[in-house]
């Protein structure tokens, strides 16, 4: 049996540009461009890069929210792009999501109770008659007051919204989480809380996450493995204290060197991207990071660096490390 519970294969998504009267295709934006990436049962898998770098695509994709451009994903041994709507039903409730916003992603006109519950009754998780106590049961593991049950969100503070969300998700007895920023719109001393709260729910019930940021040092905190996204590709990947210690690729140097020390005395060396992530409609060619990279060297302008492995299960797409630099 694989250790792992998601494989994604060269996965892509592409988006089409459509022009004119007849709303003809002229070109597609490349939002996820063939990335691949495991994810063992029971860990996380932290997935960085900048807004508009293809992230929460990934994650919406590899649930088949929306359909593929190529590539694969298997899910516990099953191709997801190959199931009937019949079987993708069966294993929805295996595959959940969190999302960004818990003001915009709970129905404000639904108790607490039903919000969680919907789809406990929708996917028969538990028998009619223990519904009700199963929803209170879930909502305690999430650190919610019980008899909140028929509170309305607006009842809620932001950090409390967070945690029905992820009552929401764990209710349908899940393998996979995609957890999609889920903490970048809380106050600091509540996202670490949650932080916390997905990892003793981990520890207690082995979920598997995908945990979707912006914020290298959430991405620390919780995960296994970090993937480093950039225009659609991951250009790094490696185990997290391999990657906190030694990273290779000039964007996830950069990245690292832009997270704040709590110590006035540690001098920041901050290497500062110049211009703007370029369109994935239309990306440079050779190494998409050339426009931006300081050790651009004219190999890059032409030529894709090969993402592999140089040891420690360390992948790199870069050139520096081709030529041994
Ligand atoms: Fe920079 Fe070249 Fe490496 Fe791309 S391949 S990151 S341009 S050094």
């Amino acid at each position: 049996m694989s250790e792992n519970i998601l494989e994604v294969k060269e996965l892509k998504k592409y988006f089409p540009i459509k022009a004119g009267v007849i709303q003809r295709v002229v070109g597609h934006v490349k939002a996820v461009d063939g990335i691949s990436f495991n994810i063992k049962k029971g860990s996380t898998f932290g997935l960085v890069g900048e807004s508009g770098c293809g992230k929460t695509t990934v994650g919406r994709t590899l649930l088949r929210l929306q359909e593929n451009s190529g590539g694969k994903v298997v899910f516990d041994g099953k191709d997801v792009f190959g199931l009937s709507n019949k079987e993708l039903r069966k294993i929805r409730p295996e595959m959940q999501l969190i999302f960004q916003d818990p003001y915009s992603s709970l129905s404000p006109r639904m108790p607490v109770g039903e919000i969680i519950g919907e789809g406990v009754r929708e996917h028969n998780i538990v028998p009619k008659e223990e519904y009700r106590e199963y929803v209170m049961s879930v909502m305690e593991k999430c650190g919610l007051q019980p008899h909140h049950i028929d509170r309305y969100p607006h009842e809620f503070s932001g950090g409390q919204r967070q945690r029905i969300c992820i009552a929401r998700a764990i209710a349908l007895k899940p393998k996979v989480i995609v957890c999609d920023e889920p903490v970048s719109a809380l106050d600091v001393s509540i996202q670490a809380q949650i932080i916390n709260l997905l990892k003793d729910l981990q520890e207690e019930f082995g979920y598997s996450y995908l945990f979707i940021s912006h914020d290298l040092s959430v991405v620390e905190h919780i995960s296994d493995e970090v993937g480093v996204m950039y225009l659609g590709n991951l250009v790094e990947k490696a185990p997290k204290e391999e990657l906190f210690a030694n990273p290779k690729h000039p964007y996830t140097k950069a990245l690292f060197s832009a997270i704040p020390v709590p110590d006035p005395t540690v001098k920041m060396n901050r290497i500062v991207l110049e211009g703007d992530i370029p369109s994935p409609a239309n990306p440079p060619a050779g190494c998409k990071f050339h426009t931006r990279c300081k050790e651009c060297m004219e190999i890059c302008k032409t030529q894709a660096p090969v993402y592999k492995d140089y040891g420690n299960d360390h992948y790199v797409a870069c050139h520096l490390y081709d030529q041994g630099k």
